[in-house]
């Protein structure tokens, strides 16, 4: 088989290839170039910190390749607190052992948040050899210094999350908080889609590290707007929206944060391609943003600040309106976001991945 091309791959991983069908083309092609980058066999070890388990659910959700095909003859998973059959010293030996005989190789997956406060010992990650305690922050610490990369999955790993919202006691943090962005691949969304996790270890094993946005984000997967492949964007530009639940109509007065929020599930589609959130009739609450979720809540209420359409407006144009508005006091995020380019298109922006 012919080495697989990056052009290849990213046309393959689109979202918009995924839904004209060509699933079936990722599954032989992509896994096929997958295994082979993969033979080389560099280990994965995968950390939980303050997270819920759900980012793990959702790879386990993984289906072009399943998560059997994925575990057992692609990626070789060599820690995982919850997939692995040892406990205790065994496992935690296990990890201390890979990342010092495969220093530099092996790829450091990080669920969850880090807590930072009283010496982090709100997360304990077991015990050194004299029995005392290990705080997870110093475990990671040392781990990602030894890391060939450090991915950050999940809203909580990436920019705290649920973990780190108001009032936040053990003071969570997300990964590049504590070790410098410099170092960390963020695969933000509570939780992140399963193709977002493996497409990004994918990528990583056959070309190495992807594009990423300003937030640290691999473009490939997170740089269009929800709002902007809405199918219900018609609604909005409309200005015809659902008052409750159930209603025809565009979510935005439902809570829906889609104008703000970066992702690829209007076209991905969640759980084999069936649905998504605003498929089922629930707005977007945004839970791939840095904002995630202090900023975004209340979820089912409509956030001030988005300015809805006079009769058709594009996403540039929202971003427009929240410059104007800037002067009736928009927050600091939203601000943030319209200065940062982030709402609406950058230019070049599609081919730049
Ligand atoms: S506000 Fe939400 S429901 Fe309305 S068009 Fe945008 S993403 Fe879709
Ligand atoms: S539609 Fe919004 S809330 Fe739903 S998974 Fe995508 S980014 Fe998260």
């Amino acid at each position: 088989m012919k080495p697989i091309s990056r052009r290849k791959f990213l046309k393959l991983c689109s979202a918009s290839a995924l839904a004209m069908g060509l699933s079936q083309s990722w599954a032989l092609t992509v896994v096929e170039a997958f295994r082979k980058a993969a033979a080389g066999d560099p280990p994965i070890l995968w950390i939980q910190g303050s997270a819920c388990n759900g980012c793990s659910g959702s790879l386990l959700n993984t289906a072009h390749p399943g998560i059997r095909e994925l575990l057992t003859e692609i990626i070789n998973l060599s820690f995982h607190p919850g997939f692995s059959c040892e406990a205790g010293n065994l496992l935690t030996g296990h990890l201390t052992r890979t990342a010092a005989d495969h220093r530099g190789k092996f790829i450091l997956v990080v669920e969850g948040a880090i807590p930072r406060a009283d010496d982090g010992m709100f997360n304990l990650a077991g015990e050194d050899s004299s029995g005392r305690p290990v705080a997870l922050i110093s475990l990671l610490k040392d781990l990602s210094e030894k890391a060939r990369t450090v991915i950050a999955v999940g809203s909580c790993a990436t920019f705290g999350g649920v973990a780190a919202a108001r009032p936040n006691p053990a003071d969570c943090a997300g990964l590049e908080t504590i070790i410098g962005v410099s170092k960390v691949l963020n695969v933000s969304g509570c939780p992140p889609h399963p193709d977002w996790i493996v497409g990004t270890l994918a990528h990583l094993l056959l070309f190495g590290q992807p594009p990423i946005d300003d937030f640290g984000r691999p473009k490939l997967f997170y740089r269009g707007l929800i709002h902007d492949n809405c199918p219900r964007r018609q609604y909005f530009d409309n200005s015809i929206f659902a008052r409750r639940f159930g209603d025809e109509g565009c979510l935005l007065e439902l809570g829906c944060k889609g104008p703000l929020t970066n992702g690829d599930c209007p076209t991905r589609l969640w759980n084999e391609a069936s649905s998504w959130c605003v498929g089922a009739n629930a707005p977007c609450i945004g839970c791939t943003d840095p904002s995630f979720p202090d900023l975004t809540m209340p979820f089912f209420k409509r956030m001030p600040e988005i300015k809805g359409p006079g009769i058709t407006a594009t996403a540039d144009a929202i971003g427009i309106g929240l410059g104007a508005a800037t002067a009736v006091g928009l927050t600091a995020h939203l601000a943030g976001n319209y200065l940062a380019g982030r709402i609406g298109k950058k230019k070049g922006q599609e081919d730049d991945i």
